[in-house]
């Protein structure tokens, strides 16, 4: 069983059923709407298809925030290296920054200004009459609709706009899993997102793509469920010899605190066109495994590639050959949970270290235990039986972790112990001559009222056969 998660961006090339059938059965574990592209129409239309091929996927809406974008003028525009090129702030113009009319004011003579993922780069040389006037230090067209990068410089847009707000609030009322926010730059970014969605289930995973994004990760950190580093705009913002560090230190910090941690972009680009990948595409997606990513990320390469499905394929390969090869780890570091849980999950590492255990159960209310535990990078499957469906697509974003729903209340400890076992064995999770470690902390669940015993045993399959 694969342990690294795939979060695959759904677009026309995944949108026709038998496709994204077999992207499911090949491995992909999360659905990610990029909603920059996206109408509430087509978030419906995402969330109808994914639901009716499986209930196990996790949905993820991508907000931009503050994210800039061109408007989407008529024809792609000619330039040239030493040219002026002129950027407005108003539909009157033909360019402006349709996200962020206002981006002029934040700009000074000097400042750099990246459009297309830096294919074009540009110097402000002046902003008169709220036009920014800029000369080209290279790029050969301004296309329309791209997103504009201004490494160096501090954007006062709101962390949310409208349109964000509006595809939050539809996704709340669909039951989306995740919110992915773009460009969280410090913990106040996180709480205006959080104002919108502290109310629902649907939680937050805020994308690390800026400078200051870096420089204030400790605190982003503590105040969402997960994070991504979202190295297209990390990749432009902050010099790129930086990235590869910069995705280590996120991916070890996420680690130490039991949050999962999505590594993205271009992990398969070459795929968008050809039907295999580059070695060092293969690399990447090893290496960053080895880093210790809980998910690895697929973006145009399942959304508008020509080889969704394969790139799903090669993830699954690379990811369950690399996974032979991590070694479980007691890792430092204080995890967002109560101490019994921690502990528990300490425990529980130190039991599948020295004895020859196949697989563990984790009985949790929320899942939290399971991540805590997936944190260690065990060998052995987690099994995680949670108290809601929504929990269990949640943890779908964790290494190692395989989720399900207790179907049922039980009388007492005995009678769940007896139950939980009897389900893995009718699911086909374990075998006859299997020894397991079954754990789990009392609590009671909100919603349906079932109890979750505490247990910590060490048991034989076939004593229950
Ligand atoms: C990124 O920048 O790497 C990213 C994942 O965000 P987007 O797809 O919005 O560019």
């Amino acid at each position: 069983m694969k342990k690294t998660k795939i979060v695959a961006t759904i677009g026309p090339s995944s949108w026709p059923i038998p496709v994204l059938r077999a992207m499911i059965k090949n491995g992909m574990n999360a659905a990610r709407v990029n909603g920059a592209f996206a109408d509430t129409a087509e978030l419906k239309k995402v969330a109808e298809l994914v639901r009716s091929t499986s209930t196990e996927v996790a949905l993820i809406l991508d907000i931009k925030g503050h994210e800039v974008r061109l408007n989407k003028f008529e024809e792609d525009i000619p330039i040239k290296q030493g040219e002026q090129f002129i950027i407005g702030s108003s539909p009157e113009d033909n360019v402006f920054p349709i996200t962020y009319p206002e981006l002029y004011k934040d700009l000074r003579i000097g400042s750099i200004l990246l459009i297309d993922d830096g294919e074009v780069e540009l110097v402000v040389t002046k902003i008169l009459n709220e036009k920014i006037y800029t000369k080209v230090l290279s790029g050969n067209f301004v296309k329309k609709g791209k997103s504009i990068n201004t490494p160096g410089t501090k954007l006062s847009n709101p962390s949310l706009t409208k349109r964000d707000i509006e595809q939050i609030e539809f996704c709340i009322n669909d039951r989306w899993d995740y919110v992915s926010a773009s460009f969280i730059r410090n913990i106040e970014d996180v709480k205006y997102v959080k104002k919108y969605t502290s109310k629902s289930h649907m939680k937050i995973i805020a994308k690390i793509e800026d400078g200051e994004g870096v420089k204030n990760f400790d605190e982003i950190l503590e105040e969402v469920e997960g994070v991504m580093v979202a190295r297209g705009d990390l990749g432009i913002e902050v010099p790129y010899e930086k990235l590869p560090l910069i995705q280590k230190e996120i991916i070890m910090k996420a680690n130490a605190k039991g949050k999962p941690v999505i590594t993205a972009t271009q992990m398969l680009e070459s795929m968008i066109e050809k039907p295999n990948p580059t070695r060092a595409e293969i690399s990447d997606i090893a290496n960053a495994i080895l880093d210790g990513t809980d998910a690895v990320m697929l973006s145009a390469e399942t959304s508008t590639g020509k080889h969704p499905v394969d790139t799903i394929k090669v993830m699954n390969k690379v990811a369950l050959e690399t996974e032979k090869f991590i070694k479980p780890e007691m890792i430092p570091g204080k995890p967002d949970a109560p101490e019994i849980t921690d502990s528990l999950a300490k425990a529980a590492f130190q039991v599948c270290s020295d004895l020859d255990i196949d697989s563990i159960i984790v009985v949790t209310r929320t899942g939290r235990a399971a991540r805590l535990l997936s944190r260690f990078r065990i060998k052995q499957p987690i099994f995680a039986f949670v108290s809601e469906d929504y929990f269990t697509r949640r943890i779908n974003l964790s290494s190692g972790v395989y989720c399900y729903k207790l179907p049922r209340k039980y009388k007492d400890r005995d009678h769940a112990l007896a139950g939980i076992v009897e389900i893995v064995i009718k699911k086909g999770l374990v075998k006859k001559n299997n020894k397991i470690l079954v754990i789990g902390n009392a609590s009671k669940a909100l919603e349906n009222d079932t109890y979750f015993p505490n247990i910590f045993e060490i048991v034989n399959i076939a004593d229950f056969l």
